[in-house]
């Protein structure tokens, strides 16, 4: 095996034996050969979509965002999925030929795929012992920014990148564009979420959370990770009025913001834990059911036993809830037994969430007034992903040492590096006090920065680069990916991204980035890059 698509991959360099996420060779060669199996089928697709009957039509959408929304990291690891979604790939191939379709992608590799093709055929160390370290990084960059995608927007298929990369381009120019391209995308993809969400539960509203510690003597509970609202409201549905208490967990913590969400349900209880890789722990010692969306693989023993996956999550032995939209699923399926009592952690005893886009950019004139009056000297956009790594510490520090006189705002499982940390309040004049740290939601919610951005850029008559404004990111996987590409799609320079950089760029497609954005590494210090950023006090 060869992948080097996350930034935990062994080394710095590629997982080769097995992934440090306990991905199997086998399954990570069944993932290769799935994803070229989408290149194909987008490419034979695509210029003839509007002509296919409707129900093929939906078919190949649908196929195509699920089976490469599968191979995100920490998503699937159950091999006899991705065996039937890699079957079911072929049959559509199959299908488009028997009706005709003669196009083809141009990459022979791509073209000639089959669901038994050799999964060497897909092997990215063995392409870039052909095409070059540097070609392959670029166009690993768009398959993992369009795996990011797939996980943000059902009908993403249509955008047509998996179809223009069955070409496979080698020119540099033009897998920066298509790269570009992947984050324009990405944008609708992340548009389309925040219109579905709020329409469906309303504007994310301030609101302060019960987090742990706790402790329950009696009745049952079930923790709710991942990102899909929907699952947790049908979940919601079907505990209300039996008593069981509904927690979240990890990037859950946003659904808390949501105002229908709160207000219908009040056995939404609380939050509990922190990032996904704090789960073995977490879930372990939950005394509830978990049920999860992005999983960090479970050891035998653990929790397995107690722990639900839903949609396209998987791991081998693990009960799959196959049809979350059923109604009563959960009462039917994860019926709770567990009497809880969540294990009592070391941090603060709440946490306030729900900075929506109607918050942040309601209070665009007071910022700008503020940092043209002295009184707000830079907005932080810190966050990102969590991860295992020490290094990541650097987050913690870095907004422990921001200076009293800025803005944090937050996003994504990276907020849990800051947000256990007391970081006072911020006097903006006009009447209104925010509180320092800003934490806006789930990784897609990096809409509401986008959005924040330009409202502040538009109000000021700038660009913006010209806002008192420093992005510093924690990168882990590929929807991380994707929200980078989007912030360069908008022409946003002087990004610091960490904890390391991405082992599939080589430092010849870095430095494309560079010459063009000024993209760069964090430092060794927080410290010493505040005073980078800051300049002379
Ligand atoms: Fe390694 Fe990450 Fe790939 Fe897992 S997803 S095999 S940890 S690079």
């Amino acid at each position: 095996m060869f992948c080097y698509q996350c930034e935990q991959t062994i080394g710095g360099v590629g997982c080769t034996k097995v992934g440090r996420c306990m991905k199997s060779p086998e399954v990570a060669a069944l993932q290769d050969i799935q994803i070229m199996g989408v290149m194909k089928l987008a490419a034979m697709a695509r210029p003839q979509y509007t002509e296919l009957p409707t129900e093929l039509k939906d078919d190949i959408a649908k196929t195509i965002i699920e089976a490469t929304f599968m191979t995100l990291t920490n998503v699937s690891f159950d091999g006899a999925r991705f065996r039937a979604q890699t079957a079911h790939i072929g049959d559509l191939i199959d299908q488009l030929a028997q009706r005709g379709v003669a196009s083809a992608p141009t990459d022979p590799e791509v073209a000639a795929w089959t669901p038994a093709a050799d999964p060497k055929a897909a092997r990215i160390d063995l392409r870039q012992a052909r095409q070059g370290k540097t070609v392959v990084g670029l166009q690993e960059l768009i398959v993992y920014g369009m795996k990011g995608v797939a996980a943000y927007l059902d009908h993403a298929w249509r955008l047509g990148v998996f179809a223009f990369l069955a070409t496979r381009p080698a020119d540099v120019g033009a897998l920066l564009g298509m790269a570009l391209r992947v984050g324009e995308h990405n944008l609708a993809a992340m548009d389309g979420l925040h219109e579905a969400n709020t329409a469906a539960y309303g504007d994310p509203t301030p609101h302060e959370v019960q987090w742990a510690p706790w402790a329950r003597t009696e009745g049952k509970c079930i923790l709710v990770s991942g990102h899909d609202l929907l699952d947790l409201y049908e979940l919601l549905e079907a505990t209300r009025g039996t008593g069981v208490q509904v927690y979240t967990h990890g990037e859950m913590l946003a659904a808390n913001g949501y105002p229908v969400l709160r207000s219908r349900f009040p056995h939404l209880a609380g939050h509990y834990g922190t990032a996904w890789q704090n789960q073995v722990a977490e879930f372990r010692d939950f005394r509830g059911h978990p049920d999860d969306h992005q999983l960090h693989h479970p050891r035998v023993g653990d929790y397995r036993e107690r722990i639900f996956t839903t949609n396209l999550v998987g791991v081998d032995g693990v009960t799959h809830i196959a049809e979350s939209a059923a109604p009563g699923w959960v009462g039917t399926t994860a019926a709770p037994t567990a009497a809880g009592q969540a294990a009592a952690a070391a941090h603060k005893s709440t946490l306030t969430v729900g900075f929506g886009l109607p918050t942040v950019a309601g209070v665009a004139d007071q910022i700008l007034a503020a940092a043209g009056a002295g009184r707000l000297r830079r907005i932080f956009l810190v966050g990102g992903c969590d991860g295992f790594e020490g290094s990541r510490n650097y987050y913690t520090d870095f907004a422990a040492r921001a200076p009293r006189d800025t803005l944090l705002l937050t996003l994504a499982c990276g907020k849990f590096k800051l947000n256990h940390l007391e970081h006072g309040t911020i006097d903006l004049g006009g009447g209104v006090v925010l509180p320092r740290l800003l934490d806006l939601g789930q990784c897609n919610d990096a809409h509401t920065a986008i959005e924040a951005v330009k409202a502040l850029a538009a109000k000021a008559h700038c660009g913006p680069n010209e806002l008192p404004l420093s992005i510093v990111l924690s990168w882990f996987e590929q929807k991380a990916v994707c929200i980078l590409l989007s912030l360069l799609h908008l022409g946003l320079r002087n990004i610091r991204l960490g904890p390391a950089l991405p082992a599939f760029l080589t430092p010849e497609a870095l430095a494309v980035l560079v010459e063009k954005f000024n993209i760069g590494p964090i430092g060794p210090s927080a410290q010493a890059d505040l005073d980078a950023i800051l300049g002379p006090q």
